[in-house]
């Protein structure tokens, strides 16, 4: 089980004088004086948005100061209302939620910004700057999720809703957005998709990881990559963790899901398996199989690495199902190859 509050009863002094520059934000001096001595619990909670009805499969984070409300990852909008109830049930009201942050525009971590933004009316959606025109403009990003999903579009995701521009924040790599009494510092994370950032909470050393540190279950050392199609770039993403590697990181929030504090070798073994079964699945598709059998191959291969690891290969389906993960693949490798 995971704790509902992860980190929680740390005081904080509200009312920082924040530099007023263009790569902070500043925002939520519910003070509006330098010698308020206004305390408040800065937490950060995880909300398991019970995706399909189960559980461990996305999560939100909720970071609260009692004054200012931020979430990092929404969900698609079929959990929207999940997600809304969720954190009035913690005590914050929903006018207090100003910052919705989102690592990359995937349905599953940014699918209900546009819905959500209809709702909280005095929230501001932050995105990478190649994610950006897709919120605008939905229809790409719901033409490629469409190839994937098909019928299933509707009962998995909702509807998308565009971003009204004046909403929008673009954010880039190395800014630093200060959000619900904490600074949170954009990293580029590009490998599993290009429009990726990850953000460290310099305080605390949390890393929200989105899909670029993998998915695990809580109780678990098995790291699954996340490798759907079209963007799945290995290099990149060997890339992106060596950066990361150089952070002062103290613990992984992952999107699927929870908190894990075994940095390095976490991040070891995703970089490990991102490899290996590029090798694997290269290997296949130099045979020329079929995106069925590199499945199905693929899928025996996991599932035999996951027993000896005590993890149950079902529970990650839902974060990153070996379907996705195979097509990934097949498409880097015939394109790297020129077999497209
Ligand atoms: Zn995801």
């Amino acid at each position: 089980m995971i704790p509902k509050t992860l980190t929680s009863g740390r005081l904080f002094l509200l009312c920082r004088i924040l530099p007023d520059n263009n790569t902070r934000t500043a925002v939520g001096d519910s003070c509006g004086s330098a010698n308020c001595t206004h305390v408040s619990n800065v937490r950060t909670e995880i909300i398991d948005l019970q995706f399909l009805g189960y559980p461990l499969a996305i999560a939100s984070y909720l970071l609260d100061d009692g004054a200012d409300a931020a979430l990092v990852e929404v969900g698609a909008t079929s959990t929207a209302e999940t997600l809304l109830r969720e954190v009035q049930a913690r005590g914050v009201p929903l006018e207090r939620v100003r910052h919705l942050i989102v690592t990359h525009i995937h349905l599953d971590h940014a699918g209900a910004l546009g819905w959500l933004l209809q709702r909280l009316p005095n929230a501001t959606a932050y995105v990478h700057p190649v994610g950006a025109p897709h919120l605008m403009d939905p229809s790409r990003l719901i033409a490629s999720a469409s190839r994937l999903y098909g019928e299933m579009m509707e009962r998995l995701w909702g509807a998308v809703v565009p971003v009204p521009q004046e909403r929008l924040r673009i954010v880039r790599d190395g800014e630093r957005v200060e959000a619900a009494g904490r600074t949170l510092l954009a990293i580029d994370t590009p490998g599993h998709a290009r429009h990726h950032h990850s953000y460290l909470d310099e305080a605390t050393g949390t890393l929200f990881a989105g899909d670029v540190a993998g998915v695990r279950m809580p109780g678990t050392t098995y790291v699954r990559p996340p490798t759907p199609p079209p963007e799945l770039d290995i290099e990149a993403w060997q890339a992106s963790l060596a950066k990361l590697r150089k952070l002062p990181i103290q613990q992984l929030a992952l999107t699927h899901f929870g908190m894990f504090d075994d940095v390095a070798r976490h991040l070891n073994e995703l970089e490990t398996r991102l490899i290996d079964w590029g090798q694997f699945t290269r290997a296949l598709i130099e045979q020329g199989v079929s995106d069925g059998e590199l499945m199905q191959r693929l899928r025996d291969y996991g599932n035999a690495e996951m027993q000896q690891q005590g993890a149950d290969p079902n529970s990650y389906d839902l974060g990153a199902g070996y379907e996705l993960i195979a097509l990934g693949y097949a498409r880097y490798w015939r394109k790297k190859l020129g077999l497209a």
